[in-house]
């Protein structure tokens, strides 16, 4: 089959590879679509891969050609999506189904081959059939949207204060799923989201206030305006600034979610320590994704959203899709930080293949 291999760092390369073996719990997949992660960018040019060559990708979905003879209940041509984690189903994380704190997982696309490819071999219990609501397009965002929905009900679940007054740091593709999620979880609350991007403000207009923290002088003007205002905070930013800024940002008693994934320092000046202390804010972390193949779950959710307001607010920050052939070219793109079509919105990438 046709993949895209990680041979080193920085090399990426469509390649001829040996198509997947199908253990007796796996289902072989074709490949519908892919969507490229940030932390892909990171893993092909910034050494984040853990060997080489790499099959990478772990936001796919696609449908159901065949299976091993352990697996039950799959019809071929079933479309599904696939949780990239697979948990050890051992340690007391797994023990009590919170598979995305498992000690001990393994990782579709940077721990074992991914979805960068015409077919994949997966445990079936990874795999989520799809009903007939959600279109083919929207199939491989649902990854990305249950991380923010986990995120969501983590800080949201922290405190019996109604979320009245809520704010989400980032207008990145996370942070435009989350205030669109609020609008339909919390109706009647107050959404703000902050970022240092005009353009990316104004994609989330419809669903939130907005305000532009493009330098210091603009942060003096809003900290003096919403210090200590926010009921829940969520980081989707994940910058040393971010981080800081949304310590400032939440209210007494109030809930911090973080989510983003900071890749530099954060020094915190005690003075913002003593804040925690003395607004007595919870921070909360935010890891992945809760999924059970057979009960409710962020994943669940996040389908149920897709299907129905989410995916057309989604879809107008979608790249035009690309193929497979041309997915290294745009990694080298996106590196750069440049945009692949000069009128269009890329907060997040697609594949489409051919299933
Ligand atoms: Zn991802
Ligand atoms: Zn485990």
């Amino acid at each position: 089959m046709i993949a895209a291999v990680l041979k080193k760092q920085g090399c990426i390369e469509i390649a001829s590879v040996s198509d997947p073996i199908v253990a007796a719990d796996e289902c072989l997949i074709k490949v519908g679509h892919a969507a490229v992660c940030s932390s892909d960018i990171h893993r092909t040019f910034g050494g984040g891969a853990y060997f080489y060559p790499l099959i990478p990708g772990h936001e796919v979905s696609g449908e159901v050609l065949s299976w091993g003879n352990q697996v039950k209940g799959f019809q071929k041509g079933d479309r599904v999506a696939i949780y990239p984690l697979i948990p050890c189903h051992q340690c007391d994380s797994c023990k009590a189904r919170a598979y995305q704190v498992c000690e001990k997982y393994d990782y579709y696309g940077s721990r074992r081959a991914g979805g960068f490819a015409e077919y994949m071999n997966v445990k079936a219990w990874n795999l989520l059939r799809l009903p007939d609501a959600i279109p083919d397009g929207a199939a491989c965002l649902i990854e990305s949207t249950s991380v923010v929905v986990h995120a969501l009900n983590i800080g949201l679940a922290s405190s019996s204060t109604k979320a009245n007054r809520v704010a989400v740091i980032g207008g990145g593709w996370l942070g435009q799923i989350a205030v669109r999620l609020l609008q339909s979880k919390l109706p009647s609350a107050a959404v703000t989201l902050f970022d240092r991007n005009a353009s990316k403000l104004e994609l989330a207009k419809a669903y939130a206030a907005t305000e532009l923290v493009p330098n210091d002088e603009a942060w003096t003007a809003i900290s003096e305006k919403y210090q200590n205002f926010f009921s829940h905070v969520w980081d989707a930013a994940g910058t040393a600034l971010s981080m800081e800024r949304s310590l400032v940002l939440t209210a007494r008693t109030g809930v911090l979610t973080w989510l983003g994934n900071l890749t530099e320092e954060l020094n915190l000046d005690p003075k913002l320590v003593s804040q925690i202390l003395r607004k007595e804010i919870q921070i909360r972390g935010s890891w992945n994704a809760t999924y059970d193949p057979s009960g409710p779950c962020d994943w669940r959710e996040a389908v149920e959203w897709l299907s129905n307001e989410g995916y057309p607010s989604l879809e107008p920050l979608l790249s035009d899709p690309i193929t497979l052939q041309q997915l290294p070219k745009t990694l080298e793109i996106l590196k750069d930080k440049k945009r692949l079509h000069p009128s269009k919105t890329q907060l997040k990438v697609v594949i489409r293949g051919s299933a």
